[in-house]
């Protein structure tokens, strides 16, 4: 593969470029990988900054239905917006499937939207260390709006979080003892709640889901990187695209402050910061994999089965060596 070539045409904002740039990256394939990091340097400080956001939900609250009506919405005003998904499943029995084209029919046939379904295999951390690249090859390819979607089952919201300039959590409405079911970790991590469904029989419990949630929100710790009324909780219903313009002010306002206030850059730093540190953490993880240090580790193993090594001797020995 040409990678010159293939960065000129993501530069040009060729989608079909972009989609196996997407593949690229998330090969496991040696040979693919040098590619991929080569790539992912040529095109580094092309492209356009764009607005990152994570959104998270449980299956059901509507999230593929949001997507398509809040992507057509930013469409409407002429934004390109790309959609990428973290499946935190291996399997993926029982839950949707996410950034699922079938579910989104408008937005996929929307010259002006890119939807990229997640990858079927692997762990958690691998691919959102990959997500991570497909979101800065979807910025060199000019998108405005990139939005990560994932599904809220706890780890993969921190994965997304990191990947993203703001996190939105989407909710149904629901009886008063739903609140608990929120993990208070992952409000903590919202800079908006999107009540959603907050239309027909269903408007007054989506207006009851509102206010408890906004009250909680006030009880959180004040982040310095919020403006005054943020985190903020909103209804809207995908279904009769109501509330969806409001949210997108609200979303552009908190990132202008961030901007303006420097955390936007400071986040983004802390990001980088962040995945270097997971990307050596994973590349150490993966040399323990490989001789000689399996050999070795599958010795030293044997000696503390054996007793003849205490298990923290023979860790320090492991390491030592793996350093020398
Ligand atoms: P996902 O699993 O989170 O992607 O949820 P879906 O988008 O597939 O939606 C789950 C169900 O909720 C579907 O039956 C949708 O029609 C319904 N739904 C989604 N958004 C709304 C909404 O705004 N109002 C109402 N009343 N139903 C909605």
């Amino acid at each position: 593969m040409n990678i010159e070539e293939l960065a000129g045409k993501i530069i040009a904002g060729d989608r079909r470029a972009l989609s196996r740039a997407i593949t690229l990256v998330e090969s496991r394939r040696a040979d693919h990988r040098d590619q991929a990091v080569t790539l992912i340097e040529t095109l580094r400080g092309t492209g356009r900054q764009a607005v990152r956001v994570g959104l998270s939900g449980t299956p059901g609250v509507g999230k593929s239905t949001f997507i398509e009506a809040f992507g057509r919405m930013l469409t409407g005003q002429g934004l390109r917006v790309a959609v990428l998904a973290v499946d935190p499943s291996s399997t993926r029995s029982g839950g949707s499937i996410l950034g699922d084209k079938t579910r989104m029919t408008l937005l996929s046939r929307d010259p002006n939207a890119f939807i990229r379904p997640s990858p079927s295999q692997s762990h958690l951390g691998g691919i959102a260390r990959r997500s991570r690249e497909a979101v800065a090859l979807c910025e060199a390819a000019g998108f405005d709006v990139v939005l990560v979607e994932t599904v809220g089952v706890g780890q993969s919201e921190t994965v997304v979080s990191e990947i993203s300039d703001l996190f939105v959590l989407l909710l149904a409405p629901a009886g008063g003892d739903e609140l608990q079911g929120v993990k208070r970790g992952i409000m903590e991590m919202a800079d908006m709640i999107l009540v959603n469904k907050a239309d027909g029989d269903l408007k007054p419990a989506a207006t009851r889901t509102c206010s408890d949630y906004a009250g909680a929100l006030r009880l959180l710790r004040k982040r310095p990187q919020d403006p005054e009324g943020f985190p903020k909780a909103m209804m809207v219903s995908a279904v009769e695209a109501s509330g969806l313009t409001d949210a997108w002010v609200e979303m552009q306002a908190l990132v202008d402050w961030r901007r303006e206030a420097g955390h936007f850059d400071g986040a983004r730093a802390a990001q980088a910061r962040y995945w270097f540190a997971e990307d050596v953490k994973h590349g150490l993880l993966a040399q323990l994999e490989t001789d000689p240090a399996r050999a070795r580790m599958a010795a030293l193993a044997e000696e503390v089965a054996q007793g003849r090594k205490t298990p923290t001797l023979a860790a320090e020995e492991m390491l030592r060596g793996f350093h020398d």
